[in-house]
């Protein structure tokens, strides 16, 4: 099969779809590989890394998608990419199809066999091609709410570990999934004193059993947090409730009992987020005040570190993408029934139940 690799295109996005390695591997099975000119680039990749692991550069953008019988991406394609696509053509890319129905409907138009990374599910029940993203996301959480709580970004000047003879700041992540698992274990690797908060005492027996001391967990309930949110110097936001906006958890009176420059960061600002004043920023302009309280609300946080989140998706999709390429779409995914939940569109017909019950179309 003949894979192709574009650029992305969707503003600040710096992530590409395949890395040299996984280019390599898909060679070694026998495929061809086109990659755009300095697709790779925003990750540290150059051209020559690519040709090196057996790929042709294309000319332009339009060759990759015109030759390749199955793309692989990283954001939703664009409006323009869209109209390159055709049936017969396999798109492997995250579509968060639910809220887009100029997606869906550009998708169902040009017929492709469209499997969103989000909706791949795996045996323990995970949604295994977005997790990377959520390590990634959690990690950066406790780096960026450390950067935050210094002097010249607003903070209380709080140093994480504190130094012999003064204390270190106090962390409270709310969520103990993915997320709040990878956030508390580098907020306690840099030394804070860190307690996990989940509604799920099944995740907090497994926190629990797995970190020892070296985090502490609370049942999340109004009361623990209000006691935890007045000593708190930095509080992440890492709850999830699958299909639904994020519960507001801290409201904006919380902020008057919390300590002047503690740091709110709203990791899941992307479902709404689960802060009253919370709301979307970037990367160019990341944090916002309220009531002496730093915000970091910053909706594509993997975006901060391409290369790490690359490389991260990259071994999440790899194979997944070579049985796609080994097998063809339609023998991997009945071979696959967790790829085969990845499925959104196919030859003009939507495949994915949460999408049409949200848009209103048959599925
Ligand atoms: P997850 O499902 O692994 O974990 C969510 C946890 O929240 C679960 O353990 C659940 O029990 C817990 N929870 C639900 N309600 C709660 C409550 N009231 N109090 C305490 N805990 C509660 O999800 P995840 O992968 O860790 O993702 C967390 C959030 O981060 C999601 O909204 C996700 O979309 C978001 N996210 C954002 C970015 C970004 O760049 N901003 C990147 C990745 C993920």
């Amino acid at each position: 099969m003949r894979i192709g690799c574009p650029k992305e295109i969707k503003p600040q996005e710096y992530r590409v779809g395949l890395t040299p390695h996984a280019v390599r591997e898909a060679v070694a099975h026998g495929h061809e590989v086109l990659v755009e000119p300095g697709a790779g680039l925003g990750a540290g990749f150059a051209d020559a890394d690519y040709t090196a692991a057996g790929a042709a550069i294309a000319d332009s953008a339009e060759e990759v998608f015109a030759l390749s019988e199955m793309i692989v991406k990283v954001k939703e394609p664009q409006a323009g990419e869209r109209k390159r696509l055709r049936e017969g053509q396999v798109l492997f890319t995250y579509l968060h199809l639910a809220p887009d129905p100029d997606q869906t409907r550009d998708l169902l138009d040009s017929g492709v066999t469209a499997i969103a990374y989000e909706t791949v599910t795996d045996a323990a029940g995970g949604l295994p091609l977005l997790a990377p993203m959520s390590e990634v996301a959690g990690r950066l959480a406790a780096q960026m709410g450390a950067w935050a709580l210094q002097k010249a970004n607003g903070g209380r000047g709080t140093l994480m570990g504190g130094v012999p003879g003064v204390g270190p700041a106090e962390v409270v992540v709310i969520g103990g999934g993915v997320v709040g698992t990878h956030a508390a274990r580098i907020a306690a690797g840099m030394g804070a004193e860190v307690t996990v908060l989940d509604r799920s005492l099944p995740r907090l027996r497994y926190l629990d059993d797995v970190f020892g001391p070296m985090f502490r967990t609370r049942y999340s309930s109004g009361g623990a947090l209000a006691e935890l949110l007045e000593r708190a110097d930095l509080v992440v936001g890492a709850v999830l409730i699958p299909g639904a906006e994020a519960p507001k958890l801290v409201s904006r009176g919380d902020l008057a009992r919390m300590k002047h420059g503690a740091v709110l960061v709203d990791v899941a600002i992307d479902q709404g987020g689960c802060f009253e004043t919370s709301k979307p920023t970037t990367h160019d302009d990341p944090i916002y005040e309220v009531d002496g309280i730093v915000h970091y609300c910053v909706a594509n946080m993997p975006g901060a570190v391409p290369r790490t989140s690359t490389i991260a998706l990259g071994n999440a999709t790899m194979p997944h993408m070579l049985a796609l390429a080994d097998k063809g779409w339609r023998r991997a995914c009945e071979d696959d029934p967790h790829l085969l939940a990845g499925l959104n569109t196919h030859a003009g017909h939507l495949t994915y139940y949460a999408v049409g019950k949200a848009q209103g179309i048959d599925v």
